[in-house]
Formats: C-alpha cells, sequence, structure tokens
C-alpha cells in the first residue's frame, strides 16, 4: 500500500479516534486493547506496515491494512530555504491542497511545525495570500494529524525533534475547532505520548465564540491572538473580522482563556509599512495591554502580492520596527520581534499554494 498516494479509496487510518479504532476492533474480533497503541504508532510516525515496530497481532495488521488508508495526504512540493525552514505543499485526497511549515529553532536540536486547518480560508485578512483563492474547506482531524506526522519526519531528517506546533497555517482554526481539537486531543493525549498540551497553540484572528469554547474545552493548550492593529478602525480595515468583534471584545475574551487556563496570551503583530507601525499605535497597543500578562510578538511581514482590495502591503522597515519595539518595551509591555524565516522561499502563508494554483492553471 502507497503512503504517497492521495487516493483514498477508503478511511484514512490518522482520522480515527481511539474510541473508533476501538469500536471497530470489537466489531471485527480484534481485542480494543490495541487501539492505543496504534495511534501511539501512527502519532510516532512509525508506519504500521512496518512489521518490526508494531506490538499487535500480524492478523490485526492486515485487516487493518485491509480496511483503512494509511494516509490521505502526499507532499507534492517541498521547498527548502537557506535558514532551514521547510515548506510542504501536501495534496488532499480530493486533490487541494494545503501548507505545512517546519521552523529551525536557534537551539540546534529544535524545531517547531506551522500547520492548517482549513483548505482555503473565508476570513478574508487584506494582506494574507491564502484568503485570496477563497475558502475551500475544513481539513478533517486525520489530515491535520498526518501534517503533524510529516513535519515530525522532516524535523527527524533534519536531526531535530520537533518541539512545538502552531496552528497559524491557512485557514482560521476556530471555524474548524471540533477537527481541530480532536487532533490535538490525539496528538496530546499524555496516553499516547506525541506531544504535551503547552507545546500547541491556537492562532485566531479573534473570533469571540471560539475563543469562549477553546476556554470551556479546557485543554490547556496556547492561544494566540491576531491583532495587528491597536484601534477598530485600523483593524476592520486590515480584517473584516474587526467589524464583528471589537479589540476589546476581542482581549476580554482571551483575558477569560487565560485566567481559567492560567497560560499566557500571545498577542501577533504583524508590521506594515505606513499602516500599523507608527510609535503612537505602538503607545495605543501597550496602553490596551497595560495590566495585562499578555506578550507581543511582531511579526515581520512578507510580501503577498495585491491583496483583495488592491493593495500592495509593505514590510516595515528594519528602523521603524525597532522604533515599535523600543516605544512597546519603554511603556512595561512583554515583546520580541520574530526572526524573519524562509525570505528565499515562498515565506509568505499559502503563497505556495497560489503558486502551484495559477502554474496548474497556466498548463
Ligand atoms: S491571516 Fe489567517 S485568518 Fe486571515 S485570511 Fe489569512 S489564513 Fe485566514
Amino acid at each position: 500500500m502507497s503512503i504517497g498516494s492521495t487516493q483514498a479509496t477508503s478511511r484514512p487510518l490518522p482520522d480515527l479516534s481511539v474510541a473508533e479504532l476501538r469500536a471497530w476492533m470489537q466489531s471485527n474480533g480484534f481485542n480494543g486493547v490495541h487501539a492505543p497503541r496504534v495511534v501511539r504508532s501512527l502519532l510516532a510516525t512509525k508506519e504500521p506496515e512496518n512489521r518490526a515496530d508494531f506490538l499487535w497481532p500480524e492478523k490485526l495488521n492486515a485487516r487493518l491494512m485491509a480496511a483503512f488508508a494509511p494516509e490521505s495526504t502526499a507532499v507534492v512540493q517541498r521547498q527548502v530555504s537557506a535558514d532551514g525552514t521547510t515548506k510542504l505543499l501536501l495534496r488532499l485526497h480530493d486533490q487541494r491542497s494545503v501548507e505545512s511549515v517546519l521552523m529551525h529553532d536557534y537551539r540546534g536540536d529544535r524545531a517547531a511545525g506551522c500547520i492548517s486547518s482549513q483548505a482555503g480560508c473565508a476570513m478574508g485578512c487584506d494582506f494574507c495570500a491564502t484568503t485570496q483563492t477563497g475558502f475551500e474547506r475544513n481539513l478533517t482531524s486525520g489530515e491535520i494529524i498526518e501534517q503533524f506526522r510529516h513535519l515530525r519526519r522532516e524535523a527527524r531528517a533534519a536531526d531535530r525533534v520537533l518541539r512545538t506546533l502552531v496552528f497559524m497555517g491557512m485557514g482560521e482554526p476556530m471555524l474548524n475547532l471540533k477537527n481541530v481539537l480532536a487532533a490535538i486531543e490525539r496528538i496530546a493525549d499524555p496516553r499516547l505520548g506525541a506531544f504535551g498540551w503547552r507545546q500547541i497553540t491556537i492562532s485566531t484572528v479573534g473570533i469571540v465564540p471560539g475563543i469562549d469554547e477553546l476556554r470551556e474545552a479546557n485543554l490547556g493548550v496556547q492561544l494566540a491572538i491576531s491583532l495587528h492593529a491597536p484601534d477598530d478602525a485600523t483593524r476592520a480595515d486590515l480584517l473584516p473580522l474587526g467589524r464583528r468583534f471589537s479589540v476589546n471584545e476581542v482581549l476580554a475574551a482571551a483575558d477569560r482563556h487565560q485566567a481559567a487556563s492560567g497560560r499566557i496570551t500571545t498577542i501577533q503583530y504583524c508590521l506594515l509599512a505606513g499602516v500599523n507601525d507608527s510609535p503612537a499605535q505602538a503607545r495605543d497597543l501597550a496602553r490596551l495591554l497595560a495590566g495585562r500578562r499578555m506578550h507581543v510578538n511582531l511579526l515581520r511581514y512578507n510580501p503577498a502580492g495585491i491583496s483583495l482590495r488592491g493593495r500592495i502591503y509593505e514590510p516595515s522597515s528594519p528602523a521603524r520596527t525597532e522604533a515599535f519595539l523600543s516605544e512597546l518595551r519603554a511603556h512595561g509591555t512583554v515583546a520580541h520581534l520574530r526572526r524573519a524565516r524562509g525570505q528565499d522561499i515562498d515565506a509568505a502563508c499559502g503563497q505556495l499554494r497560489k503558486r502551484q494554483a495559477a502554474q496548474s492553471s497556466s498548463a
């Protein structure tokens, strides 16, 4: 059975929860006690067809291989940056595609993974390449887990350990929260031993009911808010969702999540030249966060071409970026500048997929 095949003729094994697998085993005459071992093996990226790696009966393995596809996604393109950032374009079983990214940590043995929750995105953030091709569909929990597996393989091939996972790729995780949480529950289940809750971050553009649902799920994962502006007018101009939820409403939801989970919220702020990068805006942001234990992560913008609204955004200059950071810190805000990564490849989220789609349609 070919792992590389994207033609899933049956449900892929990574899509099943432990409970579903146990029920299938029991109804097919096997002992359900093997279910966690099978899922643990999948999360460890050991392929069930490698007989030496599994600890369940050969007969069960043969039935599993006959009943389920081993995987439903395939890496169809792989870009590697000079800084080690590796961007994967994954083909899904229905020929749609998503991106996953492995980023090397400055510590030589670690890496972070960035995964997608949807194919395309409906949120319409004006500076984003992903949304330019619209929303296609939610990813299944299995497709999310398969991204984790692909990234773990990439990390191992680079002699690194995948230490953190962020839902910051294509799509808005809060709009596919059921499948995102189902995937996280397996990846971070202590009995399955792949990852811990704190190693996982869900990033949202600020969907308040989703943040509250995440809090109620009580998983203890980290939350990141893509704020990108300290005031409602600038934010709504960049992010259509800003017209639905005000900055104060979004931060209040983050406060609730933080109070319940004890996890410090990260505020993502992508600096766009002449749009949201003035010293006054830095002071407004610092004022907004005063009294809150939140960290600001300043992001360098990776140009994504002409925006949905026909604009061309540029990254803030190094001097302007430094001034913004200094202003935040001078006003007591904990802030960091995230290192630019993958500048020599299609670094912006959705850019590789967009390029691939354009090449296919002109072929
Ligand atoms: S930035 Fe995120 S939420 Fe906004 S359009 Fe892009 S993928 Fe969607």
